[in-house]
């Protein structure tokens, strides 16, 4: 394979150099950490009172880690490090279940952001040849705006056209000769099941390779998307509160998403104990950002579970590469005491081959027992008026998913298109039991 760099001399530093680079760039970070109200009082209390008490990168661990709730609390400038007339420009997360949390930028931040978004971009193989259709929301989201700059900066023809309406897109894709696309994993499922209803050949189209991120999905989904698109799908990891996209992609050797350890330092942890878990092992992902100035935010607890690989990618690229991000700490489902994780939910319907390429996972009170519930739709060729076939399909599912997650779940079988697709990231767990028991 012909593997291209955007910054060959940083994406294959030395273990060394990167280490040196990294604790520079954190002594910085820590001046503009000290500059904020919230860390100002943290960091003296810790015992860091200027740049120059970080010796080491093992001086990392004096820092306590920061939470969703501090970002809260700090809510809207206790996180600025800069007078505000040097801000250009603030995105925000969702904020459906409270307090927005906002990051700031100044125009370096922004400038910085471009540059690692162009080097995943480019990690894949795209270049300035590229048209590039970034379909998914603009506005506070990251992913819209992060996306867009990154393309503009290695020199694609970038297409704004935003998330939702599948026709106006595939009418974009065929007017432009679009080649690489972005979405969220499950519309580019979506899609596929649209570009079918529309009569589309794929032929029509000119498309090679899509960035999937924002939400987790498993390497059958992958490969689904990959067939049914004829695209090359790379994963695409990042979060509003580290700028957003633009944090660990996979290069093309589709294994693993290299994490810029120049912009970035992660550490994995268990979530219980918060201390590191063993090189390879799983635990929740914290990071803390060296590319940013105006918000700096150390040691960050993203809930995001992952492991390091251990050995170097056949790339050439020295920045450590996380596995798939199989969901968050806090995502877990306990369902009559029984753990268990919608990916692993997914990881087993995305694998038969009779399951469509929507779900739903619900979770209902049923007297004093909680009852799963899986909804899936059906693959196509599969009709709702063969009651036989049907019936056989979802005892297969039943009994896959019993064995695999030591739950009984009912299984709902639903017409191909017909389960609810969201248009930013998807819903895939409906839990109505009631919250405070
Ligand atoms: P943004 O996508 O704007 O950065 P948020 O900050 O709201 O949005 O969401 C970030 C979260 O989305 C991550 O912490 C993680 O849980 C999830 N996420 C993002 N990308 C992926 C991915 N490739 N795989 C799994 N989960 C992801
Ligand atoms: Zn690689």
């Amino acid at each position: 394979m012909n593997f291209q760099y955007w910054n060959e001399k940083i994406e294959k530093m030395a273990r060394v150099d990167l280490n040196a680079l990294q604790l520079q760039k954190l002594k910085t970070e820590i001046g503009y950490a000290l500059r904020t109200s919230f860390y100002k009082e943290r960091l003296i209390k810790a015992g860091i009172q200027s740049p120059d008490d970080i010796k080491t990168l093992d001086d990392l661990n004096k820092i306590p880690f920061t939470t969703k709730d501090d970002l809260r609390d700090g809510f809207p400038y206790g996180f600025l490090s800069i007078p505000k007339e040097e801000v250009i420009r603030l995105h925000a997360s969702s904020g459906t279940t409270g307090i927005p949390t906002t990051i700031y930028f100044n125009k370096d931040d922004i400038k910085n952001w471009a540059d690692y978004m162009a080097r995943c971009i480019y990690a894949t193989g795209s270049t300035k040849e590229d048209v590039f259709q970034n379909m998914i929301t603009y506005g506070l989201f990251t992913g819209g705006l992060g996306f867009h700059q990154g393309g503009e900066e290695v020199g694609m023809l970038v297409i704004p056209a935003g998330a939702g309406n599948t026709s106006r897109q595939f009418k974009m894709m065929q007017d432009y000769g679009t080649t690489v696309l972005h979405a969220t994993p499950s519309f580019l499922l979506h899609l596929e099941t649209k570009m079918k209803e529309a009569g589309i050949a794929r032929e029509s189209l000119h498309l090679k390779r899509a960035f999937a991120g924002a939400e987790p999905y498993s390497e059958d989904t992958r490969k689904r998307i990959e067939a049914l698109l004829k695209v090359d799908v790379y994963n695409s990891y990042g979060l509003s509160e580290m700028n957003g996209p633009g944090v660990a992609f996979e290069c093309q050797c589709k294994d693993g998403l290299h994490i810029w350890e120049d912009g970035y330092i992660a550490e994995i942890v268990n979530p219980d104990t918060l201390l590191p878990v063993k090189n390879g092992e799983t635990g929740e992902l914290v990071l803390t950002i060296l590319c940013r100035e105006a918000t700096p935010i150390l040691r960050y607890r993203t809930r995001d579970l992952t492991s390091f690989y251990t050995e170097q990618c056949a790339c050439g690229r020295t920045h450590r590469r996380l596995k798939r991000i199989t969901g968050r700490s806090d995502d877990m489902l306990i369902i009559n005491g029984v753990n268990v994780f919608p990916s692993q939910i997914e990881e087993v319907i995305m694998g038969m081959k009779e399951v469509g390429n929507n779900y739903l996972i619900v979770v209902e009170k049923d007297g004093a027992l909680d009852k799963l519930i899986v909804k899936t739709e059906v693959s196509e060729g599969i009709f709702m008026d063969d009651s036989r076939s049907l019936n056989a399909i979802k005892e297969r599912i039943r009994e896959t998913l019993q064995a695999s997650i030591s739950i009984n779940p009912k299984v709902e079988l639903h017409e191909k298109g017909t389960l609810p697709v969201s248009e930013g990231k998807a819903v895939r767990v409906n839990d109505t039991r009631p919250k405070d028991v």
